[in-house]
This record gives structure tokens, C-alpha cells and sequence, in this order.
């Protein structure tokens, strides 16, 4: 293939959303269509951003790339053919808000060097959150505080982003937060006097247009320090869903937001209290539960079954109850219990909880297992009680 040039507009004029271009290659890589153009606003990704979506004639581009010194623009039907015209559109909404991340992240990088010297080593921006990797080992929730609230300084200087193309000595010229490895003529983001990066993103026009930073936690990546952050409408619709969740939450508790976690523990705390004193009591009722059970066991040829709902117990106290009535009766105990259908065998009855629990499943269409004494199958409905007794009498060889 012919190698072919793009003029990236991008690199000028990050707010240029539509233009003209002349379709210069098309080819088909793995059924999909690859066009190149003799010029493209259309950013593929690079350097930590992702790229740009939009349309090119009407057909969608659904991926950009960067390659062979192009612009590759990614569509599932042919754009046209080399020399045709094109009205290439960029989406509006991502490229908004990659500006935004991506001038968030300068922002960021620099705030972290002026207050404690901290470099940036690697970056990620993504659909729903951007990455920061410093070169240290550990972070404290103070440096994060300091390092978001002097973002926000910064955001509200509404210093102007700036782009210069420099080379040769003037490079040497300019306080580049970190020096570029590659040759020739250097893209520079200028945010006033604060910051200057080699970089080829997309950036806002100033800082204000960044809006928010919320720095949202750090986990450790490599024995570095890696801050997660969300910038502008990621942050403000972050927002929003916080702010649904913990106004539902202060109207259903009754409390305001300054004591929403303080009352979730203590409910939590009383919770776990109560369910241990509920499990103590249900012990001591056992004996009386069997024993109720054991008298409402019908015996079909000889054999004792107890066929229940149990509405009042979980999962595993329920199984303990089907298990010790099975016992008591000498027979099989089947009861619906937390969404579970507990198949319980007496020692004497010769019988294998979990062949029946096979055969039930084959009937019912409900999955599960268990051992020879005890099994259960999920998904249990209360209301088809009948369904399960005609079911197991079925197996017995008794219907
Ligand atoms: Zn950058």
C-alpha cells in the first residue's frame, strides 16, 4: 500500500467537529473498510486517549487508528473510492468529553509535581474514568485532597490552553514537563504558565471548560500509585447517580447525608445481631418445629414424607430442619424454603437425597445436587408445592 499522510486538523484546531477531505486509500482489512484521507479531524488512538467517533458521509466510523504515518478511519461499509469527495462529522458529546479528561489529566500531572513532586509515568483514559500513574509507592488521602483542591484552583483560573509547534532550540526554550524522546517538530499543550507537555491530544480551549476534577480513589499498579479520576460530564453524571443514591437512601433512613454511613453500620451492626439471635433461637425451637413437622407426615405405602413450605427460616436453618424431621420420620422430608427445594433423607430409608434431587431436577427443569442425606435444587417456587409432591411420589414409585 501506498504510504499516505494525513493532515491531521486535530492538531490545530481541537474544536473543528466538521470538514471536507478527498478519500486518498480504502481498502478491506478484515471485513471492515480502512479509508484514509488526504486531511481528518477525526483523533485516532494515541498517546492514553481513545479515539474519536462520528460519520464519514453519513457512513459510522467505529474505530480510529494511527497508523503508517495515517489516519485510519474504521467503518463496516465502504466510505467511497480514492479521489471521491467526503463531509467527515466528528461526535460532539466524546470529543467534549475527551478534552475534558485529557486537559483534567495535564492539570492533574502538574498539580502532583508543584506540591509534591510526584511525576506522571503512564495514563489512562477511558470511557468512563482516566488514570494517572506516579512514580511512588504510596499516597495519603491528604496529598489527594491537596492535589484535587489545587486542580480545582487551577479549573477556575480559566488559564488558556494553548497549542505551539516548536523545534529544534526552541525546544530546549520551554519548561517541557517531560522530554520527548522523538526528533523533528514537537507538539506543546500550553496551559498558561502552569504546565507545558508534548502532547497530540485533544484539549479544552481553557481550563475553565474542564469543569470538575474528582479524584475517586488510588490502587497500586507495578509498586506505583495509580489515581483514578473523572473530569467534567464524567463527573458531573457521576454526581448525579451519587446524588439519586444517597438522596433515596437519607429519605427512606430519615437522616441527612452527614449521617447516612453512620446509620447504615449501626443497622448493619444490628442486623448481623439480630440474625445471630434469631439462628440461637431457631435452635432452640428445633426440637418443637420436628416434632410439628414429624405430625403432618402422610405415609404413602409405608413410606413417611413431609412435604412443606418453610416461610420463616433461611436457606441453611431450613436444610438443618428438613434433615432432623427426615430423621425423626425415618423417611423423606421436601421442603421450599429461601427460593430452595431441600430434599432430606432419613439414615433407614435406604434412599440417596441427591439421585432424587436428580430425578426432581429432570422433572422440574431446576438445577442442583447434593450428597446421599441431603440436596437441594434452586429457582423453588412455594405456590407449586403440588407440583413437587406429585413429583417426588412420581420417583418413589408411587404416583
Ligand atoms: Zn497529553
Amino acid at each position: 500500500m501506498r504510504k499516505v499522510l494525513t493532515d491531521r486538523l486535530y492538531y490545530r484546531d481541537p474544536a473543528l467537529l466538521e470538514f471536507d477531505a478527498t478519500i486518498l486509500s480504502s481498502v478491506v482489512r478484515d471485513g471492515r473498510y480502512v479509508t484514509t484521507l488526504d486531511r481528518s479531524a477525526f483523533y485516532p488512538t494515541s498517546g492514553g486517549q481513545l479515539f474519536d467517533t462520528g460519520s464519514l458521509n453519513g457512513v459510522r466510523i467505529v474505530d480510529v487508528v494511527d497508523a503508517e504515518g495515517s489516519v485510519h478511519h474504521i467503518s463496516e461499509t465502504s466510505v467511497g473510492k480514492p479521489g471521491d469527495q467526503v463531509a467527515g462529522k466528528v461526535d460532539q458529546p466524546r470529543r467534549h468529553m475527551h478534552r475534558q479528561q485529557h486537559t483534567a489529566q495535564h492539570i492533574l500531572s502538574q498539580s502532583f509535581i508543584k506540591l509534591f513532586g510526584f511525576e506522571t509515568v503512564s495514563v489512562h483514559l477511558g470511557d468512563d474514568y482516566g488514570s494517572i500513574e506516579l512514580d511512588q509507592s504510596s499516597i495519603t488521602t491528604a496529598q489527594l485532597d491537596q492535589a484535587e483542591r489545587f486542580a480545582a484552583d487551577v479549573i477556575s483560573c480559566a488559564w488558556p490552553v494553548t497549542i505551539l509547534f516548536v523545534k529544534g532550540s526552541e525546544i530546549e526554550s520551554i519548561p517541557l514537563r517531560k522530554i520527548p524522546t522523538r526528533d523533528g517538530e514537537l507538539r506543546v499543550i500550553k496551559i498558561g504558565e502552569f504546565d507545558y507537555s508534548a502532547c497530540g491530544g485533544t484539549h479544552c480551549g481553557n481550563t475553565s471548560e474542564v469543569g470538575l476534577i474528582k479524584i475517586t480513589g488510588w490502587e497500586k499498579l507495578r509498586g506505583h500509585v495509580l489515581v483514578n479520576f473523572l473530569a467534567g460530564v464524567q463527573a458531573v453524571d457521576d454526581y448525579k447517580r451519587r446524588f439519586e443514591a444517597t438522596d433515596a437512601l437519607t429519605k427512606s433512613l430519615t437522616c441527612g447525608v452527614s449521617d447516612l454511613v453512620a446509620k447504615v453500620d449501626k443497622l448493619a451492626t444490628e442486623g448481623r445481631s439480630l440474625r445471630k439471635s434469631l439462628a440461637a433461637l431457631q435452635k432452640e425451637l428445633l426440637p418443637t418445629r420436628v416434632a410439628n413437622y414429624a405430625g403432618v407426615a402422610i405415609v404413602v405405602s409405608g413410606r413417611k414424607l413431609v412435604v412443606s413450605a418453610v416461610d420463616d427460616m433461611d436457606g441453611s436453618s431450613a436444610s438443618q430442619l428438613g434433615s432432623a424431621v427426615a430423621e425423626e420420620i425415618s423417611g423423606v422430608a421436601l421442603l421450599v424454603a429461601d427460593g430452595k427445594l431441600l430434599i432430606a433423607v432419613g439414615q433407614t430409608t435406604g434412599l440417596h437425597a441427591g439421585e432424587i434431587a436428580k430425578s426432581l431436577s429432570a422433572i422440574l427443569g431446576l438445577r442442583g445436587g447434593g450428597s446421599n442425606k441431603a440436596a437441594q435444587l434452586g429457582g423453588a417456587d412455594p405456590a407449586k408445592l403440588q407440583e413437587y409432591q406429585a413429583a417426588l411420589l412420581s420417583i418413589l414409585g408411587h404416583a
